[in-house]
């Protein structure tokens, strides 16, 4: 008797163990787009705040944004492609003198190797032009994923990814659209839950959101147009 009653009280225990298994509600679509509602409202045309007239400098103005402010870049890069009009130029650089054109950048050693080698590989293997597909922009030297979902989004309007910079990383874990901490398993996710359509704008919005908003150590809460939806424990302000 005793060992029959003890293997009927296991069954519903397994039973209640699968149920709290179930999807989280971050990434609920009608949550999802709530966010995207929400984001729409507070910048309708966000956009990159580098400066550039196309592709090529825009990949040049990303490789010097690392570590580094826009408004900074921007200063930066008026002059520098006065003076390398183009990958031809920037390929056939002295390489000291391309460090200090663009030393007030910070980390301007690395930031020149790769300047060059993607140059010279676009000169030499992509016919001068920037190429169009993550496979091919990821042999270029100084570019991962980021740099790429920035090019390929902004100047050619390819959908290939989201750019997951340190304000996407935080904001999307705010906002509980992932649970990740590496931005490739981030981009994973938010690849998942943000339809295809809007991962351009979408990533140009949270970058914005994330200036202006929703910023690291004190989030403007009371101004933020994802109020409603956003349970993260950093709020400043909570109506829930
Ligand atoms: S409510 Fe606050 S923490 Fe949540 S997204 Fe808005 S600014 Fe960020």
């Amino acid at each position: 008797m005793a060992k029959s009653t003890a293997k009927s009280k296991a069954k519903p225990k397994a039973a209640a163990k699968k149920k709290s298994a179930a999807p989280g509600r971050g990434t609920d679509p009608r949550r999802v787009r709530k966010i995207l509602d929400g984001l729409d409202k507070a910048f309708p045309a966000a956009e990159c705040a580098l400066h550039h007239q196309n592709a090529f400098q825009l990949l040049i103005a990303t490789i010097l944004s690392a570590q580094c402010t826009d408004e900074r870049v921007n200063k930066v890069t008026p002059d520098l492609f006065r003076k390398y009009p183009t990958p031809r130029h920037f390929a056939v650089a002295d390489p000291r003198e391309l460090e200090q054109d663009i030393r007030s950048t910070g980390f301007y050693r690395n930031k020149a190797k790769s300047i060059l080698g993607a140059s010279k590989r676009i000169v030499e293997e992509f016919g001068g032009q920037v190429p169009r597909t993550m496979e091919e922009m990821l042999t270029l030297s100084g570019v991962a994923r980021k740099t790429a979902n920035v090019v390929l989004g902004t100047a050619f309007g390819i959908a290939s990814g989201v750019v997951v910079d340190t304000h996407v990383q935080r904001i999307s874990q705010r906002l509980d659209l992932t649970k990740n901490t590496d931005p490739k398993k981030i981009e994973q996710d938010l690849m998942q839950a943000v339809p295809k359509d809007r991962w351009i704008l979408f990533s140009h919005q949270l970058i914005l959101h994330g200036r202006r908003v929703c910023q690291a150590r004190r989030p403007k809460c009371t101004e933020c147009t994802l109020e409603k939806v956003c349970y993260s424990k950093d709020k400043t302000y909570s109506s829930w």
